[in-house]
C-alpha cells in the first residue's frame, strides 16, 4: 500500500496529467473542427464566386449584343417591359428579344428548377419588380455602397440551409440604353448579383463529421487515458513494492529474518516509554548461544549460519505475538516483553532455554545463557534495562552457562 504522501502525489499527477490530455486533445479537435468548417464555408464563397462570375460573363455577352432573340415557339413570352421586342422574318417565323436580365433570370430559374442554384439580379431601384432585394440582398446593398465587394451568409430557405453570396454589378457603358433613365452614371453600383445554393447535404455531411471527430477524440482521449493509468499504476505498485522492500531490509536481519539491532532498539525505546506512562511492567531476555564459536569451527560457518536461524525460529515460537524478538549481536538475541513482569519473563527464559537443549540441530546439542531484566521503580533508562540483563548474560556465562541469570 503506497503512503497517504505517495497517493496524494500520485492523485495530483493523475489528475493533471488528465486535465492536460483532455484539454490538450478537445483543443487539438476543436481546432481541426473549426478548421474544416471554415475550409468548408470558404469553398462555398469560391463555388459561389465561380458562380457569379459565369452569369456576369453570360450577362456580358449577351449585353454586347444587345440583346438576342430565340424563336418564339409554343411557350416562350414576349417581354412585357421590352418594347418592339418580337420581329417577323420574310418566312413569317417570329422571334422575341431576350436582353441580358431576362436571360440571366431564365437561366437561375432553369438552374433552380433542376436543383443547381439560383441567380437573382437585383438593385435598390429595378425595372422589373420581380428583381427587388430581399432582406439579405438589401444589406448586401448596403454594404456596397459602403465600398465592400462582397456579402455572404447563410439562410434557411423552405426548410433548407442555403449559402447565400452576393457582388455588386457596375454601370457600364451599354448599361445607360436601358438605365439611363434611373438616373446611373457609369462606374456606379447599380445594384447586384445574389447567388444562392442548397448547402443542406454540405451541413449534414460536416454534422456526421463534427460526429465523428468527437467520437474520435473521446476514444483517443480515453485510450490515452486508460494507458497513463495502466503504467502509473504499475509504477505506483513497483515504487510501493520497493519502499516496503527497503523498509524491510532497513528493519529486519538478512540471516534470520528477525528484527535488527537498530529497529530493536527504537522499538525498546518505544516500549519503554509507554511502560513507564501506563505504568506497566516491561522485561527483557538477552540470549547467547555458548561456545558458538567452537560450533563454527567443528562445523563450518553455514552450520553456524542454520544454527543461529533455528535458534531465532525456536524464540519466534516461544514468545507471544506482541512480543518483540530480534538479534542483538552476531550470535545474541534481545527479546523484549510487554506488560510482563519478572518472574514470567523468568519462566519463559527458561522454557526458551529447556526447548533449545531439548531440540538438537543437525545433532549438535546448542546450548544458550540467558539474562533477564525487568523495569523497576527506580529512576532508570531503557539502557540501564539492557545493562542489567546484559550483567545477568555475564553471569550466567561465569556460572557455567546454560542458564538463566538476573542481577
Ligand atoms: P560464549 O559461550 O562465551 O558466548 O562463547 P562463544 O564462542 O559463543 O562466543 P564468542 O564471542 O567467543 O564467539 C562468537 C562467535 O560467533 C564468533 C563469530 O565468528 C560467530 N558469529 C558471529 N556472527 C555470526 C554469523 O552471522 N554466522 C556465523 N556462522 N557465526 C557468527
Ligand atoms: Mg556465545
Ligand atoms: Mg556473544
Amino acid at each position: 500500500m503506497p503512503l497517504a504522501k505517495e497517493t496524494k502525489i500520485y492523485k495530483t499527477f493523475i489528475i493533471s496529467i488528465t486535465l492536460t490530455i483532455a484539454l490538450v486533445l478537445s483543443g487539438i479537435f476543436l481546432g481541426m473542427s473549426i478548421r474544416m468548417r471554415q475550409l468548408i464555408y470558404e469553398e462555398n464563397i469560391i463555388r459561389a464566386k465561380s458562380l457569379f462570375n459565369s452569369i456576369v460573363l453570360t450577362r456580358k455577352w449577351n449585353a454586347g449584343y444587345g440583346g438576342v432573340y430565340v424563336e418564339k415557339k409554343k411557350g416562350v413570352k414576349s417581354t412585357p417591359y421590352l418594347k418592339n421586342s418580337d420581329i417577323e422574318t420574310v418566312d413569317g417565323k417570329i422571334y422575341t428579344m431576350k436582353n441580358h436580365a431576362l436571360m440571366a433570370r431564365e437561366i437561375s430559374e432553369y438552374a433552380e428548377r433542376e436543383g443547381m442554384f439560383k441567380f437573382h439580379i437585383t438593385s435598390r431601384n429595378p425595372i422589373n419588380p420581380n428583381n427587388k432585394p430581399d432582406e439579405f440582398e438589401k444589406k448586401a446593398l448596403e454594404l456596397f455602397e459602403r465600398s465592400k465587394m462582397e456579402a455572404f451568409d447563410t439562410e434557411m430557405i423552405n426548410g433548407k440551409m442555403h449559402f447565400r453570396y452576393m457582388s455588386p454589378l457596375f454601370v457600364e457603358k451599354n448599361c445607360l440604353q436601358c438605365h439611363a433613365k434611373q438616373g446611373y452614371k457609369v462606374g456606379d453600383v447599380r445594384g447586384g448579383i445574389s447567388v444562392s445554393f442548397d448547402i443542406e447535404n454540405l451541413q449534414n455531411r460536416l454534422k456526421t463529421n463534427t460526429i465523428l471527430i468527437i467520437v474520435f477524440a473521446i476514444t483517443t482521449t480515453t485510450l490515452l487515458l486508460s494507458l497513463i493509468y495502466f503504467f502509473t499504476a504499475r509504477l505506483i505498485k513497483r515504487v510501493s513494492d520497493a519502499r516496503h522492500k527497503i523498509e524491510k531490509m532497513a528493519t529486519t536481519d538478512g540471516l534470520t529474518g528477525i528484527f535488527n539491532r537498530r529497529h530493536l532498539m527504537i522499538r525498546f525505546e518505544e516500549e519503554f516509554k509507554r511502560a513507564k506512562r501506563l505504568k506497566n511492567d516491561l522485561s527483557c531476555i538477552i540470549l547467547d548461544i555458548d561456545h558458538f564459536k567452537s560450533i563454527n569451527d567443528s562445523y563450518g560457518h553455514l552450520v553456524g549460519d542454520k544454527v543461529l536461524r533455528d535458534i531465532a525460529n525456536h524464540i519466534a515460537r516461544s514468545i507471544r505475538t506482541y512480543d518483540i524478538l530480534g538479534r542483538y549481536g552476531g550470535e545474541e538475541f534481545l527479546i523484549i516483553l510487554p506488560e510482563t513482569d519478572f518472574e514470567e519473563a523468568k519462566n519463559l527464559a527458561e522454557r526458551i532455554r529447556i526447548a533449545i537443549k531439548e531440540k538438537p540441530i543437525w545433532n549438535i546439542e546448542v546450548t544458550v545463557s540467558l539474562g533477564i531484566a525487568s523495569k523497576s521503580d527506580k529512576d532508570e533508562s531503557e539502557d540501564d534495562i539492557i545493562k542489567r540483563a546484559d550483567d545477568g548474560l555475564y553471569k550466567a556465562k561465569n556460572s557455567g552457562r546454560d542458564r538463566v541469570e538476573y542481577v
